[in-house]
């Protein structure tokens, strides 16, 4: 199944669950964990927090898959002032001790700072067009996503994950976010028990329509990832119904978020990861969230984005 890339070279397939002998943790419990919170969802895949996981554990096991994993970011515009942040964080949080590749697309590549990367660590440039609409440097990320990882990304990872760049590491994302697909829980309906008022496409002519009465999350499309092949077929699944939507002279609501959060209805999520993979500055950080372990920043819309506003 995956051709070239690392599994086969090291006689592993993704997902294994084996680790070395000798390695010491605390033993696990099946009386005491968090209370406060869920941690599983009703298709019974984990739903990560703070104190369900061991990252002792955790690690050994992933270190020896010794995964490349590759992290698709945007910086068009003005939003290439955020990549120093992003990246200088994330080489102290993200996957620290994993190989990890920055893919920048951007249309401004001289601005890309020069920063230090942990040892199988880097980044990778894509040359992108300028916009004059946040919404379509927004949807263009599923179709210059599609494309780079059909020509290139294909052949050199064996996870991606897709992010916002306007955000900063604070604490450890680390490998127990990794699984087929990983999701996270939009910060702002995580505590909502009335799947009816979350912000889902509602208008049926739009291919991102979830009907009343359906839906388990919110989900939030600033961090999802997972294995290379399914994230490939999700983002294209994200472009190509946005192109339907456009012949339809309609966009989703919230774009690439409303398609992502209708696939992840009927596809589940393998993992569902806590706010705690993605909080905000913009908001205080209640009791259940222990770690905040990526926030986004507070930031200028008018000043930051061509053409304003949210
Ligand atoms: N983006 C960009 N240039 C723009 C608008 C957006 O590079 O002019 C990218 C950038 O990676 C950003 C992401 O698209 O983080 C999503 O946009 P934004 O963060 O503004 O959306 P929000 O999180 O505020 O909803
Ligand atoms: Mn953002």
């Amino acid at each position: 199944m995956f051709k070239t890339n690392s599994c086969q070279e090291k006689n592993w397939s993704i997902g294994d669950l084996t680790m070395k002998p000798g390695v010491s943790y605390a033993q696990p419990s099946t009386q005491t964990g968090r209370t406060d919170v869920n941690s599983v969802t009703n298709w019974n895949v984990p739903l990560v927090w703070e104190g369900t996981f061991d990252p002792v554990v955790i690690d050994a096991i992933y270190q020896k898959m010794d995964p490349r994993v590759a992290v698709v970011v945007f910086a068009v515009g003005k939003y290439t002032r955020f990549l120093k942040g992003f990246m200088e964080s994330g080489e102290k949080h993200f996957l620290v001790g994993f190989r990890v590749t920055y893919y920048i697309f951007t249309d401004n590549k001289d601005d890309v700072p020069k920063i230090e990367f942990g040892k199988g660590r880097g980044v990778s440039i894509i040359a992108v067009p300028s916009a004059n609409r946040w919404q379509d440097v927004v949807l263009g990320r599923m179709k210059w996503a599609t494309i780079t990882i059909d020509k290139q990304i294909r052949n050199e990872a064996d996870y991606l994950f897709m992010m916002d760049i306007d955000s900063v590491f604070h604490n450890r994302f680390g490998a127990e976010s990794l699984s087929r697909l990983s999701a996270v829980l939009h910060r702002g309906y995580y505590k909502n028990t009335d799947r009816d008022k979350f912000p889902y496409e509602r208008r049926p002519l739009s291919k991102a329509y979830i009907p009343a009465g359906a839906g388990d999350y919110y989900y939030t499309a600033a961090v999802w990832g997972g294995y290379l092949e399914d994230m490939y077929q999700l983002v294209k699944y994200c472009h190509e119904q946005s192109v339907e939507d456009s012949k339809n002279k309609i966009e989703a609501v919230w774009q690439e978020e409303s398609h992502l959060n209708r696939y992840l209805l009927y596809n589940k999520p393998t993992k569902v990861l806590s706010p705690e993979y993605l909080w905000s500055d913009y908001d205080q950080k209640p009791a259940d969230i222990k770690v905040i372990r990526i926030s986004q920043l507070v930031k200028n819309y008018a000043e930051v984005r061509p053409n304003g506003g949210h």
